[in-house]
């Protein structure tokens, strides 16, 4: 079990899908909603969620400790 997740800030998310299309494992852009979700925290590796993060093109995505 990974002992940081990754979250989305949803007020500064511009739901531009970039994340989605890095990591789709665990990003998805709710259309509805306006911002992107994570679906599945540990779906990817950290390296790959790091690299959607590092493409976010405003940073709004950030890692969590993981709650138990
Ligand atoms: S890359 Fe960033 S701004 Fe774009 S949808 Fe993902 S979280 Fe939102």
């Amino acid at each position: 079990m990974a002992d940081h997740v990754p979250f989305v800030v949803e007020e500064e998310c511009i739901a531009c899908g970039t994340c989605a299309e890095i990591c789709p494992e665990v990003f998805t852009v709710n259309e509805t909603l306006g911002f992107a979700q994570v679906i599945n925290p540990g779906g990817a590796p950290e390296e790959k969620i790091q690299e959607a993060m590092d493409q976010c093109p405003v940073q709004c995505i950030h890692w969590a400790d993981a709650m138990e």
